[in-house]
């Protein structure tokens, strides 16, 4: 999918609304559109990588700060102390439906595997 028509991408760029919990220059957190914890958080990277193979384009920078912003988001939303749970879905198998590289920071509730 290109990038523009890439809803992440969009969401990115002001072009559709979210519910944004962290905005930052290269990383953005907002809440999932149905989420599946009473916290569910997705953080992206500003920049389109459509998963975790095109990871290396990204910036080293860019991929710890997406692991600080999930934490930064967890804080926000007051789940760090019960603890929550980062997942990238990469995949079909997984079941990625946006291609578009986030990571889901779900807390709120008890969370097993998968
Ligand atoms: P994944 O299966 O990892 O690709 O997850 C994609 C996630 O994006 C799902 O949990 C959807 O609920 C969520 N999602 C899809 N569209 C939007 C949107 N416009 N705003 C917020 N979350 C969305
Ligand atoms: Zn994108």
């Amino acid at each position: 999918m290109s990038e523009a028509e890439c809803i992440f991408c969009k969401i990115a760029r002001g072009e559709m609304d979210a519910e944004v919990v962290h905005d930052e220059d290269d990383v953005l957190a907002f809440k999932d559109i149905n989420g599946k914890a009473p916290v569910h958080v997705l953080v992206i990277p500003r920049q389109h990588v459509a998963n975790l193979e095109e990871i290396g384009d990204l910036p080293d920078a860019v991929v710890k700060r997406l692991f600080e912003v999930s934490s930064a988001a967890a804080q926000k939303l007051g789940v760090t102390e019960g603890g929550y749970a980062v997942r990238v879905n990469n995949g079909p198998d997984a079941g990625q439906e946006v291609f578009h590289l986030h990571l889901h920071v779900m807390g709120g509730k008890r969370l097993g595997m998968p």
